[in-house]
């Protein structure tokens, strides 16, 4: 048996024939395996869904009850018979539930790593390596100039901006699932204890992660408050809410962004970003290469983002590398391609 006979490539997403399911699949299938709760990722209208409990729960607050015909919940590490595969989760780090899976048969293991990130997540259970023969990564910032620096260090520039400007209210735009709640932890750990307010786009998910034991201090929904009262505050809100009409209830706002894009000054500069905040969910360069190297795999296939690099690197350090050329990922997740996010906005 080869790798290809397990996992496939197609055009509804990654096929495992033998197992009878796809991973991720962008178009409705009887059977699918979902690694994450973001949208690119996690799509309505499957048969069965299998997915971490957090992911599902993710997928119906979005979708609705009826998001998929069945679903069954799978526990990091428990392994399931699928067809003639079983099947395995692990922490991927990247959000609340995020899973890599691992698909074995004919003694070969492949894990389907989704999105993930190395990087410490006081929201998530964090990333595992798990050795495998073929290791399936992601690229999102597959080149060497993306280093994500400390994410404390980010928020603290936002908690010094606070300080420094008591009388400008601070709008931080952050994706809604993941994202956001990750800031707002991380906030709560440098030691700032008033309350934050959110966008109405973020309450849904940002409550889900409070009941799921995630500590975030006292959140008040922004809808409503006087905009005199706003002055000093730190208000979360999806980042296309950011550069709107909507920022004209704060007063002289100041608006920031956190996402590895930032990295790229004219990006920020573009959306009129007055404080760009470097902090990612996806693995950077170093957190790529350093975790094939650590899977062992001998063969890596890339998947969304910048490819080229990434399959590079790997053949130059003997290892058998390609890219997979799936289309449908990376344009609605959170934190790739900085997508104008309207859909999120609309919701609020
Ligand atoms: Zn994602």
């Amino acid at each position: 048996m080869r790798p290809h006979d397990i996992l496939m490539p197609t055009a509804a997403g990654l096929c495992c024939r033998l197992g009878g399911f796809h991973i991720d699949p962008v178009r409705p299938v009887d059977r699918a395996v979902i690694t994450h709760g973001h949208s690119d990722h996690a799509r309505a209208g499957h048969g069965t869904v299998l997915a971490t409990q957090p992911t599902l729960d993710m997928m119906r607050l979005r979708y609705g009850d009826n998001f998929a015909g069945s679903t069954q919940a799978v526990a990091y590490r428990e392994t399931i018979r699928l067809g003639d595969t079983t099947v395995t989760f692990h922490p991927a780090g990247h959000v609340l539930g995020s899973a890599q899976v691992a698909v074995e048969a004919g003694g070969i293991r492949i894990v389907a790593s989704g999105d993930y990130k190395d990087a410490p997540d006081p929201t998530c259970t964090p990333f595992e390596i798990v050795s495998c023969d073929v290791f399936i990564t992601e690229a999102t910032f597959g080149l060497p100039v993306f280093r994500h620096p400390d994410a404390a260090g980010e928020v603290r520039k936002l908690l010094d901006s606070v300080a420094l400007f008591p009388e400008r209210a601070h709008l931080v735009g952050a994706y809604s699932l993941g994202k956001a709640q990750r800031v707002i932890a991380l906030i709560r750990q440098a030691g700032y204890d008033a309350p934050i307010y959110l966008h109405g786009a973020m309450e849904k998910i940002t409550h889900y992660y409070q009941a799921s034991g995630i500590a975030l201090g006292e959140l008040r929904p922004v809808k409503g408050v006087k905009k005199a009262e706003l002055a000093g505050t730190i208000t979360l809100a999806p980042p296309s809410a950011t550069s709107d009409l909507w920022t004209r209830r704060f007063p002289d706002p100041l608006t920031a962004f956190a996402s590895g894009w930032m990295r790229v000054r004219a990006r920020a500069r573009q959306r009129g970003v007055e404080l760009p905040l470097v902090i990612s969910d996806h693995a950077d360069w170093d957190g790529l290469t350093a975790t094939i190297a650590t899977t062992g795999a001998g063969e890596v296939w890339v998947t969304h983002g910048q490819e080229d690099a990434l399959v590079h690197w790997c053949r130059t350090k003997g290892l058998a590398a390609r890219p997979l050329d799936l289309v449908g990922y990376g344009d609605e997740d959170e934190d790739v391609g900085m997508p104008t996010g309207e859909s999120e906005a609309a919701e609020a």
